[in-house]
């Protein structure tokens, strides 16, 4: 065993020149539990009172104010110890961060964190289990696979169901899809009874996944081969759901052309609209046509644990779901699980190595969770959701995400009876696409504009974040509430700010006068 320096011994005279520089003194070891605890103490410090001071969701800087502060760090000269680096950290990072615990941040699915989580976030990172092997894990394998397990009851799968954590929803999905991927390849194989090569099979696939279906399934198409042309969109109705009639018709077409659908992508929450897929119908069509139904409820995950649960029947149905804790089960990221309902489905990712998990290995069977992953070293991030569980239960996770499922309704009541504004559509989550839309004649271009503009003045004036998307050509605003913490009087304060910079844009714009309401 090394000599490790305790702290009563005397410094060497380079390390009294610079005592906090000395690189072994910076491991977290028997002998530094006390710079460990004051370092982390500091640095929980000045995140607990930048958090308490924070005026602004952000500051509105400009990117390239920022840049050159960061540029300007000379990152072959240390500072030598923490309090300085974290002295530093406050100019770079801290005072121009974007606080999603701030009451007007509005934009993306990012949540406010549970402290319960954040502290499993610090005990997770300083033990630094890597969860690919029981032999470097040791309890966190049977922590991870509880909660998968309670995940897969949760969802209203039976004991065949398993799971594994990922790094997000775009590492579920793609996983899912793969999965189906190699199902679907090896079904096509048995029934052709020829040794069909790859190149033959896969031009052949296809995916099915509604046109307010996420990005990462057209990524996953092409990281798997297929090329992101093998993802069909099936056409929405007006709440921007899919349309069954038109999922049946892409699926008998599939079939009249000898192309074979590996997977029906529903979203259970589109990120836009929060809009869920009818999942009853959706899973008819699966089992009808015996195709791969994967769940994508990487927001919607948060209604498994809410009062509106009936919003995901016929989950239970899917083949694969994928959850994102860190959306709306208030987790930090990254938290996110994969979990398919027949585990021995998880095969299609086993690869072994003998260094890590040999095939055949002469102990017993060993749990590693490397067997269900497409990652090798991976993070312990289900203790974060361990430590939530424990400390509130899922019904006061449930609790939050209601509060605001229930404010998006309240807006949404707001918008319809606000001549300022048109909205999308009436939400089933907590998310609401709208536009300030004058009745003065302005061109819908200007009005792309105006609500543009209306949104950057937000940030960097105001200190309130919006996101912007596009539905049918034209740009609209969106509100993702994720914060219980923000009223009403939050909202519409914002609302009243959008349509006073939109309508400024207007005047500056064209002359014209807004309409006077
Ligand atoms: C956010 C999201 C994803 C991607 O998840 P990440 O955690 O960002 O990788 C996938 N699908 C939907 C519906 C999402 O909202």
């Amino acid at each position: 065993m090394s000599h490790v320096p305790q702290p009563s011994e005397p410094l060497s005279p380079a390390d009294a020149a610079s005592p906090g520089a000395h690189p072994r003194s910076q491991l977290l070891n028997q002998a530094t539990t006390e710079s460990y605890r004051s370092a982390v103490v500091d640095g929980v410090g000045r995140v607990a009172d930048r958090i308490r001071r924070v005026e602004r969701a952000f500051s509105g800087i400009q990117p390239g104010e920022l840049e050159p502060e960061i540029a300007a760090v000379d990152l072959e000269r240390p500072l030598g110890d923490a309090t300085a680096a974290l002295d530093e950290l406050e100019e770079v990072y801290l005072r121009d961060a974007v606080y999603f615990h701030h009451p007007r941040y509005l934009a993306h699915l990012n949540c406010p964190v549970v402290i319960p989580a954040v502290v499993g976030e610090a005990v997770l990172s300083a033990v630094n289990s890597s969860l690919d092997t029981w032999d470097q894990s040791g309890g966190g394998t049977f922590i991870e696979r509880r909660l998968i397990a309670w995940t897969a009851g949760r969802i209203g799968f039976d004991g065949r169901a398993d799971g594994i954590f990922t790094s997000g929803g775009t590492q579920s999905n793609l996983q899912a899809l793969q999965m189906a991927r190699d199902e679907a390849c090896h079904r096509v194989r048995e029934e052709s009874g020829a040794p069909l090569r790859n190149a033959e099979i896969l031009p052949r696939l296809r995916i099915l996944a509604s046109e307010c279906g996420h990005f990462s399934i057209a990524k996953s198409a092409a990281l798997l081969g297929l090329g992101q042309e093998a993802v069909i969109a099936v056409e929405c109705d007006v709440d921007m759901r899919m349309n069954p009639k038109a999922l049946a018709a892409e699926l008998a077409r599939c079939d009249s052309a000898g192309l074979v659908p590996i997977a029906v992508v529903a979203t259970a929450g589109t990120t836009d609209f929060g809009s869920i897929d009818p999942l009853p119908a959706v899973a008819d069509l699966c089992e009808r046509w015996g195709v791969w139904m994967h769940v994508d409820a990487a927001y919607g995950c948060g209604l498994l644990v809410s009062r509106d649960r009936g919003l995901l029947d016929a989950i239970e149905r899917a083949d694969s779901v994928t959850v994102d804790f860190h959306k709306s089960f208030f987790q930090p990221v990254s938290s996110s699980a994969v979990l398919v309902r027949d585990r021995a489905m998880l095969r299609h990712v086993t690869f072994h190595a003998d260094y890590l998990n040999p095939a055949h290995s002469t102990e017993r069977s060993i749990p590693n969770q490397v067997d269900k992953s497409i990652q090798t070293t991976r993070r312990f991030d289900a203790l974060k959701l361990w430590l939530t569980l424990r400390v509130m239960g899922a019904e006061g996770i449930g609790e939050l995400f209601d509060e605001v499922i229930s404010r998006a309704d309240e807006v949404w009541h707001a918008l319809t009876a606000d001549r300022r504004f048109t909205v999308v559509t009436r939400p089933q989550l907590s998310t609401l696409v709208f536009r300030y839309e004058p009745r003065n004649g302005a061109s819908a271009a200007e009005v792309d504009r105006a609500n543009l503009y209306a949104r950057d003045l937000l940030s960097t004036e105001a200190g309130a974040v919006v996101a912007a998307t596009v539905v049918r050509g034209r740009h609209y605003l969106k509100f993702t509430l994720l914060n219980p913490e923000t009223s009403m009087s939050d909202v519409l304060h914002v609302l009243d700010l959008i349509a006073e910079y939109a309508e400024k844009y207007l005047a500056d714009a064209t002359g014209r006068q807004p309409a006077p309401w």
